[in-house]
C-alpha cells in the first residue's frame, strides 16, 4: 500500500467502484480505494440488479440515464462482462391516478429524450401474459430497464481505474480519519497509515461510521429488503416472456425473470430498519434471516395479480439491507466546514444511479464543480435537523411509499410537527393546514373555521382552491398578513462583509437603508442562489434566500470568504418574520410604527430597523406577492407579541391570513421566478430574466466572465410566462411545451392565478422561440392544452403597486 494518494475512496461498494473509475476517467490516477474485505461486500454482492431511468427528480434521471448507458464503455475498456439484459419494462396502472401519474411520467420523459409509451393493458398483457389483467387500467412501457450482475458491473469499474493507474487495497478496513494542517487527511487502517489529499466517504452500509470518524451524522439508515425467486414457471423461458422488468405499483412489487423462474420484489408497508445506530463491522457477505410473515400481504397482491406466479414453489428468499437518505435521493458532495472530505452514499438504487454519482463527485472534486445540477443529490439539502430519529422516521416512511403516488398537494406526515414557530398554536386555532419544509412547519391556507383543516390529495384543483382564491383576493383588494419564517436569513457583519458579498453575488450591494436582489453564480456563471440583500448598518447586511439551501449556501461561503474581517452566520430560525401586504398594508404598518413609512420616506426596497409596536424589527418594503407590502423580521420572543397586534391592528382594514399557496399563486401572476424552480444551476441570469440584477461593471465577482459571455452571445433558452386553457387542473412543474408539434420546453412552475382568473405556467423555452406569442400547448396530464406566452407578468405588469 502507498503511504501518499491523491485521494482515498472509501468502500468497495459499486458507488466506491464508480468513485474511483471516474477519478481515474477525469485524469486524476494516483487514486486508491480502500475496501475492508473483499469487493461489493456490502449492500451490493445481493442486489437485484435491477436498473431503470424513471426518478422524480428530473436532473437526477438524466443521470441514471447516463448510468445506464455507461455499461457498454467499462465492459468494452475493462473486458469484464457486467451482466446486461437490457429487456424493457412495464410499468402497471391499477388506477386512474396512477395511470394519470404515468403519463405525467411520460410527458416528463419527453424532454429528457426518454422513448416512454403507455399502453393499454390488453397489449400489457400480450408483452407478459401472467397478468391478470382485472386488476389494472393501462401500463407505461420504458424500453431502457433491465438489469445486470452487481458483482460484474463493480468488478468493470474497478478494473477500468486500475488500467488507468488506480490502487485497490482489499481486506483493508479504515479505523480512523484525522485532519492535517494542510488540509490533507491521514487516513489510518488496519495496514498502516496513508495521507491523502482527499478523501472520499463511500461507505455504504458503513457511511455513518466514517463519517462520525470526523465528527458528522450522516442522514442515512439501512432498511431490511426482500426478494424472492420462484421455481420455474412454464411459460417463462418463452422469449417473449423473458423480455420484462414489471412493476406493479398498487402491489407495490417488481418482478423480473431469474432463469426459468422469476425474482418478485417487495417495498412492504411493514418497513423494518436494520442497525438503527450502529452496522456491524462484522457483516460481511451476510444476509439476514427471512421474515416472510412481513412480507406476506404483498405477495398475496402478486399472486392474485399474477395467478401463475403462485402455482409454483419458492427457489430461494434473499434478505439484505440498503441504505436511504430521509427522501431516498443520494447524499453527494463535500461537507460544508470540513476539507477535501466528501461524500458518496446514501444510494439506495446503485445500479441506476452509480455512474451518474460517480460522474457528478469527480467532476466536483476535478473542477470544482459537479457539472450538472444536481441539487437533488446535494448532501448539503440537509441540514442539522436530520437527525438520526428524523432519519429513522423518514426512510420508514419512504421506503413503504417507494412505490405510491406522491401527489403535488401532498404533504407527508412523518416527523411531524417537529420544528415549529412561536405562533404555532394561534395558527392552529386559525384552521391552518400546514405543510413541512425542511421540517419547519408552515401555513400552506386557512380552511373556515369549523371545516377539517385538510387537504384532499390530487393532481387536479384541490379542495383548497376556493379559499386560496379568497386568500389571493384579499391581499389584492385590501390587506393579508402570512408567516415568512420559512425564508432562508444569513448574517454577514464585519469590516470587509460588503468586498466579501460583492465578491460572490452578481449585483451591487445596496446602500446602507436599502435592499438590494441580487443572483449568484458559480465560476460557469450559471444560477445557485437568489437573494435579497438588506444593509442596515455599513457593515451589518441580512440576506434572505431559499432556507433549503441554507447549508449550500454557508458551504459556499465558508470556501470563498476571507479568514478575517467578516462573520457569516447561518440565521434562518433568528428571524421568524411575517409578511403584510395589499393596498391597506402601508396604514396598517403606519399604525403600528411611530416611523413614517410613506412611499417619500419608505419607498420600495427600503430596509431598516423600526420598532414596531414595541416590538424591535428590520422591515424591508418588498414582498413576493408583488404588490405594496413589508417583510417585518423578529426574534422569535417577538413573534407571537408582532402576530397579535397586527391581527388587532388589522382587523378594521380587513386583514385576512394567507398562507404559502396564496403567496405562490400571487408570485405567478407577477412572473416572479423562485429558487430550485426557475432559478437552477442549470440557467444562466440572462436566460432566467435576472441579466438586470447583474452589474458586469461594478467589481470583478464569481462568474462574471461567464456571465459575460452569456449576455454577449445571448445563452440558449428565455424564461417565459404562459397563459394556459387549463380544465380542473393546473401545470405545476415539469410538464413539457408543445410547438407545432414538438416538444420544445418544460414548465418549472405553474398553478392558477386566482385575482387574474387564469392558470398560468412560468417555463423555458429556446431563444429563438421567445417572440412567438401563439401556438404553444402545455402537456397537463397526459392532455396538450393551449398556451400563450405572455410578453409581460400578467398583474401590474409595469410594476406599479408595488413602488406605490
Ligand atoms: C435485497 C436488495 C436488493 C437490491 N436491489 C437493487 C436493484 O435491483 N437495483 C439497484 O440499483 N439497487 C438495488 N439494491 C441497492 C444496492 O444494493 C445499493 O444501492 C448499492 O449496493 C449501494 O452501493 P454502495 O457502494 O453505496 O454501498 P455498499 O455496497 O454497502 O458498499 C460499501 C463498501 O464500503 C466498505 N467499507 C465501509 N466502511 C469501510 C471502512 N471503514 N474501511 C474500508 N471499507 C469500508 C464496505 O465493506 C462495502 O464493501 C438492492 C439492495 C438490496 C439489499
Amino acid at each position: 500500500m502507498k503511504t501518499h494518494t491523491q485521494v482515498a475512496v472509501i468502500g468497495g461498494g459499486v458507488v466506491g467502484a464508480s468513485v474511483l473509475y471516474h477519478l481515474t476517467k477525469g485524469g486524476w490516477k494516483d487514486v486508491m480505494l480502500i475496501e475492508r474485505s473483499e469487493l461489493t461486500s456490502g449492500s451490493t454482492w445481493h442486489a437485484a440488479g435491477g436498473m431503470h431511468t424513471l426518478n422524480g427528480d428530473p436532473n437526477v434521471a438524466r443521470l441514471q440515464q447516463y448510468t445506464i448507458n455507461l455499461y457498454k464503455e467499462i465492459e468494452a475498456v475493462s473486458g469484464q462482462s457486467c451482466g446486461m439484459h437490457v429487456t424493457g419494462g412495464l410499468n402497471l396502472a391499477g388506477t386512474r391516478e396512477r395511470l394519470d401519474w404515468l403519463k405525467m411520467a411520460k410527458a416528463r420523459g419527453r424532454y429528457l429524450g426518454m422513448n416512454l409509451e403507455i399502453i393499454s393493458i390488453d397489449e400489457a398483457a400480450k408483452m407478459y401474459p401472467f397478468i391478470d389483467k382485472k386488476h389494472f387500467v393501462g401500463a407505461m412501457f420504458d424500453p431502457v430497464e433491465g438489469h445486470l450482475d452487481p458483482w460484474g458491473v463493480t468488478n468493470a469499474y474497478v478494473k477500468c481505474a486500475v488500467m488507468a493507474g488506480a490502487e485497490v487495497n482489499r481486506f483493508t478496513r479504515v479505523i480512523d480519519l484525522r485532519p492535517r494542517p494542510d488540509g490533507s487527511w491521514e487516513v489510518a487502517t488496519e495496514k498502516g497509515a496513508v495521507i491523502a489529499e482527499h478523501v472520499v466517504n463511500c461507505g455504504g452500509l458503513w457511511a455513518r461510521e466514517v463519517g462520525r470518524m470526523v465528527g458528522i451524522e450522516l442522514p442515512v439508515l439501512a432498511m431490511e429488503h426482500h426478494y424472492l425467486i420462484t421455481e420455474d414457471i412454464p411459460g417463462v423461458i418463452d422469449p417473449k416472456v423473458d423480455k420484462f422488468h414489471v412493476i406493479d405499483f398498487e402491489g407495490e412489487i417488481y418482478m423480473r425473470q431469474e432463469g426459468g423462474g422469476m425474482l418478485i420484489g417487495t417495498y412492504e408497508q411493514a418497513s423494518t430498519p436494520w442497525s438503527e445506530r450502529e452496522t456491524p463491522w462484522d457483516f460481511d457477505q451476510s444476509l439476514l434471516p427471512n421474515d416472510l410473515d412481513r412480507i406476506a400481504p404483498s405477495l398475496e397482491t402478486a399472486f392474485e395479480h399474477f395467478p401463475e406466479l403462485g402455482k409454483v414453489g419458492i427457489r430461494k428468499v434473499v434478505n439484505g439491507p440498503f441504505t436511504f437518505a430521509p427522501d431516498g435521493n443520494p447524499l453527494v458532495g463535500p461537507i460544508k466546514g470540513l476539507r477535501n472530505f466528501w461524500v458518496a452514499c446514501g444510494v439506495m438504487a446503485g445500479f441506476s444511479q452509480g455512474g451518474g454519482v460517480g460522474l457528478a463527485l469527480s467532476n466536483w472534486m476535478i473542477d470544482g464543480d459537479p457539472g450538472f445540477d444536481i441539487w437533488g443529490m446535494d448532501v448539503a439539502r440537509f441540514g442539522d435537523w436530520a437527525t438520526l430519529a428524523y432519519t429513522n422516521a423518514k426512510v420508514r416512511e419512504n421506503y413503504s411509499r417507494r412505490f405510491r403516488i406522491r401527489f403535488p398537494n401532498e404533504e407527508l406526515p412523518a416527523a411531524r410537527p417537529l420544528r415549529t414557530t412561536p405562533i404555532y398554536d394561534r395558527l392552529i386555532a386559525e384552521n391552518a393546514v400546514f405543510g413541512e419544509y425542511c421540517s419547519l412547519e408552515n401555513p400552506l391556507w386557512f380552511a373556515p373555521k369549523g371545516a377539517p383543516a385538510r387537504e384532499d390529495v390530487t393532481f387536479r384543483r384541490s379542495n383548497a382552491h376556493e379559499h386560496v382564491g379568497a386568500e389571493c383576493r384579499a391581499v389584492r383588494t385590501s390587506v393579508g398578513m402570512t408567516e415568512i419564517a420559512n425564508y432562508g436569513k444569513i448574517e454577514v457583519e464585519g469590516p470587509r462583509a460588503a468586498e466579501f458579498l460583492s465578491h460572490v453575488m452578481a449585483n451591487k450591494l445596496p446602500p446602507v437603508g436599502k435592499l438590494a436582489l441580487t443572483p449568484m453564480l458559480n465560476e460557469r456563471g450559471r444560477l445557485i442562489g437568489d437573494f435579497t440583500i438588506g444593509r442596515y448598518e455599513e457593515d451589518k447586511f441580512l440576506l434572505v434566500c431559499s432556507y433549503a439551501a441554507e447549508t449550500y449556501y454557508m458551504r459556499w461561503f465558508k470556501q470563498r470568504m476571507p479568514s478575517e474581517g467578516v462573520h457569516v452566520r447561518a440565521a434562518s430560525m433568528d428571524y421568524p418574520g411575517l409578511s403584510i401586504a395589499g393596498p391597506k398594508s402601508r396604514e396598517l404598518l403606519q399604525a403600528v410604527t411611530r416611523d413614517d413609512v410613506s412611499n417619500e420616506k419608505f419607498p420600495f426596497l427600503s430596509f431598516r430597523r423600526m420598532d414596531v409596536g414595541m416590538i424591535p424589527a428590520l422591515v424591508g418594503r418588498v414582498t413576493f406577492t408583488g404588490d405594496l407590502g413589508y417583510e417585518i423580521w423578529v426574534r422569535p420572543e417577538y413573534q407571537r407579541a408582532l402576530y397579535d397586534l397586527l391581527l388587532k391592528e388589522g382587523a378594521s382594514l380587513g386583514l385576512k391570513q394567507f398562507g404559502m399557496r396564496a403567496l405562490l399563486c400571487m408570485r405567478l401572476e407577477k412572473s416572479f421566478g423562485t429558487w430550485f424552480r426557475e432559478y437552477r444551476p442549470i440557467y444562466g441570469p440572462y436566460e432566467a430574466g435576472l441579466g438586470r440584477f447583474v452589474d458586469l461593471k461594478k467589481n470583478d465577482f464569481v462568474g462574471r466572465d461567464a456571465a459575460a459571455r452569456e449576455k454577449e452571445e445571448g445563452g440558449k433558452l428565455r424564461l417565459q410566462t404562459f397563459a394556459v386553457d387549463a380544465l380542473d387542473a393546473d401545470a405545476f412543474g415539469d410538464e413539457p411545451i408543445w410547438r407545432n408539434g414538438k416538444v420544445v420546453g418544460w414548465v418549472t412552475s405553474g398553478g392558477y392565478g386566482h385575482t387574474v382568473n387564469q392558470s398560468l405556467a412560468l417555463g423555458y423555452i429556446p431563444k429563438e422561440l421567445a417572440d412567438a406569442t401563439d401556438g404553444f400547448e402545455i402537456e397537463i396530464i397526459g392532455e396538450r392544452r393551449p398556451a400563450k406566452r405572455l410578453d409581460a407578468p400578467i398583474f401590474d405588469p409595469q410594476g406599479l403597486r408595488m413602488r406605490s
